[in-house]
């Protein structure tokens, strides 16, 4: 394939689907998770950035698994009962419906994606939930996010929600500073007592930092062409007018860890952080 894809509303790559000569978000995410629904082409991505990062599969596993601890955590500590998930990735192992259900059964769960293999996938898994629903649209877009009929039917943006931008914004290839202004359009949209929680890859600013670059070089260049680190400063800033809650933003691996950490962390798990902020 040589022909450029087609721009998306936000100046995006228009998501890959099913075409399998090239690599898609979603897959390669995939990929890095040892799942299954993913081409050669997404895991030559994983093994060109394992050259310069042997721990990368970390990346998306250190995500996940904040995710799921704040899934609980909001599930469990506050009254939130609905959630919009942005760029939910194909469904796998404990997927943010069944975490939060676990404890809430009538939580909401509107999760949006652009992937059309992540789209059928999710409503093939979900048919049987009425608390859940899948929503095409392109999440770098914040005003269609928030004008979106399907989703505004279903999330009622009266009530405090939870917003979730896990593992996504770092695949924004547009400027640099717009990120920010996408994160302050979708919290101003937000009630008072909502949550929004945020994963990103982090350029640790340390000894750790040339790995960071060499795997934003291997990601940028890799067929899936997105994998941008920002520091933890420029990370702070995609939190605008939000209180975080302790411990703040940190590695995903010390956010609330299961329990103690024994081995030393891997280059991968220096690299990612989030942070769960609350709306006053
Ligand atoms: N949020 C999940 C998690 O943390 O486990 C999945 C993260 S995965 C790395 C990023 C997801 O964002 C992919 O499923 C991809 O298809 C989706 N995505 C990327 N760009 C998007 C866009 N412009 N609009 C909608 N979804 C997008």
């Amino acid at each position: 394939m040589t022909d450029s894809p087609a721009p998306s509303v936000s100046g995006q790559r228009a998501p890959v689907g099913v075409d399998p000569t090239r690599a898609s978000i979603a897959r390669v995410y995939d990929a890095f998770l040892n799942g299954k629904d993913n081409y050669e082409i997404d895991r030559a991505v994983l093994k060109q950035v394992q050259e310069h990062m042997p721990s990368a599969q970390e990346l998306a596993f250190e995500n996940r698994g904040f995710l799921i601890r704040v899934c609980r955590f909001l599930a469990t500590q506050t009254d939130i009962d609905q959630f919009l998930d942005l760029g939910s990735g194909l469904p796998t192992a404990e997927n943010v419906h069944q975490v939060v259900q676990r404890v809430r059964p009538d939580a909401r769960v509107n999760y949006v994606d652009n992937d059309p293999v992540v789209l059928a996938h999710g409503r093939a898994l979900l048919e049987e939930n009425e608390n859940c629903r899948f929503v095409a649209a392109d999440i770098f877009d914040p005003k269609a996010i928030l004008e979106n009929e399907e989703i505004r039917h279903f999330i009622d943006f009266n009530k405090p929600l939870g917003l979730f931008q896990m593992g996504t914004l770092h695949h924004y290839n547009g400027p640099r500073d717009a990120p920010k202004e996408m994160m302050r359009t979708l919290i101003d949209a937000l009630p008072s007592g909502s949550f929004v929680a945020l994963s990103h890859f982090l350029d640790p600013q340390n000894e750790h930092s040339t790995t960071a670059r060499d795997a934003e070089e291997a990601f940028l260049h890799s067929p899936m062409g997105s994998g941008t680190f920002r520091t933890h400063d420029e990370l702070l800033e995609l939190f605008p007018g939000l209180e975080l809650v302790e411990p703040g933003l940190v590695r995903c691996a010390d956010w609330w860890p299961d329990g103690p950490q024994l081995r030393p962390l891997t280059s991968a798990q220096r690299c990612i952080a989030g942070a769960v902020g609350r709306k006053p």
